[in-house]
């Protein structure tokens, strides 16, 4: 049974190569289900890159990155008094983002923990205003300060708002000259870097360095039955009519993978879409579209999807797969659960 991602090793790892070099200071995001390849993977590969911290979202995520990885690992959901499961550990560095939290903190943890203080950015996730910057650093105590972290939003255009935080930065008393930001762009990086040569800018970059090159990764569904259907035949749990006849494809790989939870259009292309319209009877008539891929085309899923198959349509025109045949899926990486990850 197998839903699986197969990873091009070598082109892979130029990549994360390529894009460890093009961030100078990178701090692998290593987090939820590893952007599909698995936190494990993931962390493993951190290390080969040379890097001395990685990132992870929460303190659920922090004991197999400790285990997996030698170096410090950073924790990008802020601390706060009523979580359970946080760890207290010299590698471990926290994110600060609201002032009693650092009181907080600094009266529980041994001295000498390790926090990065996070600026509220136009996200507004989390972290200090800048007026309560000052009140931060009084409330500090014992704490180790490793930097200030402002998380911004996607896309360009954030620099400016990059550069006031910097600037309040400065003239604050926290005394740190690392920042950790997230999604500034290697252009933007490179600018605020000429613009501020004494500050230390650490770019924390998940999706981009994972998923960046696409064309290394490929999803594969091993084909499980192939029934010959009529239109009109009812097939499937909720036994609907076939609106077309030709094939009905049992494919590996269903909502237990996280097929379906997608919103398939958004995977498409510009072109894929206006066929997808073109052939609106079909979306008309409750279909949905499928992420598998066969004869270069992706499918109608013929119900919605079960547990850990598909049931996938396939006209009559096109030539059908064989039991034990592979077709590709275009799945969106961080809900997808793979029954394996394969690396070539
Ligand atoms: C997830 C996350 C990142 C990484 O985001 P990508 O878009 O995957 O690069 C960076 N910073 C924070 C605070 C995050 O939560």
């Amino acid at each position: 049974m197998s839903f699986r991602l197969h990873v091009d090793g070598a082109r892979w790892r130029a990549h994360l190569r390529h894009h460890a070099a093009a961030h100078p200071g990178i701090v692998p995001v290593v987090k939820g289900n590893g952007y599909g390849l698995g936190r494990d993977v993931l962390a493993r590969e951190a290390a080969g890159l040379g890097v001395d911290m990685i990132a992870v979202g929460t303190y659920a995520e922090v004991p197999g990155a400790l285990q997996g990885f030698a170096g410090d690992v950073l924790v990008l959901t802020p601390w706060r008094p009523f979580l359970d499961d946080v760890v207290l550990d010299p590698r471990v560095v926290h994110t600060v983002g609201r002032v009693e939290d650092v009181a907080a903190l600094a009266a529980t943890a041994p001295a000498g923990t390790r926090v990065v203080v996070e600026g509220e950015t136009s996200m507004s996730r989390h972290g200090l205003d800048r007026h309560e910057i000052a009140a931060a650093v009084a409330a500090l105590g014992e704490l180790q300060v490793e930097g200030f972290a402002l998380h911004l939003p996607l896309g360009r255009g954030h620099l400016a708002e990059a550069e006031s935080w910097v600037a309040a930065l400065e003239t604050s008393r926290l005394d740190t000259s690392t920042v950790f930001v997230s999604h500034l762009d290697p252009a933007e990086h490179a600018e605020l870097a000429s613009r501020r040569p004494q500050l230390t800018i650490r770019p924390r970059v998940g999706t981009s360095l994972w998923l960046g090159d696409p064309g290394a990764l490929s999803v594969r569904a091993h084909v499980l039955d192939v029934h010959q259907v009529e239109r009109g035949e009812r097939v499937g749990y909720r036994q609907r009519p076939v609106p077309r006849g030709g094939y009905l494809l049992v494919v590996a790989g269903g909502t237990s993978h996280g097929i379906g939870l997608e919103a398939p259009k958004a995977v498409a292309g510009v072109v894929q879409r206006g066929k997808s319209v073109a052939r609106g009877g079909l979306e008309a008539a409750g279909l949905a579209l499928s992420p598998f891929v066969v004869a270069g085309r992706q499918r109608w899923f013929a119900e919605p999807p079960h547990m850990h198959v598909s049931l996938v349509l396939l006209p009559e025109s096109v030539t059908p797969p064989a039991v034990g045949d592979e077709v590709t899926a275009s799945v969106r990486f961080t809900t997808a659960s793979f029954d394996a990850v394969v690396i070539d």
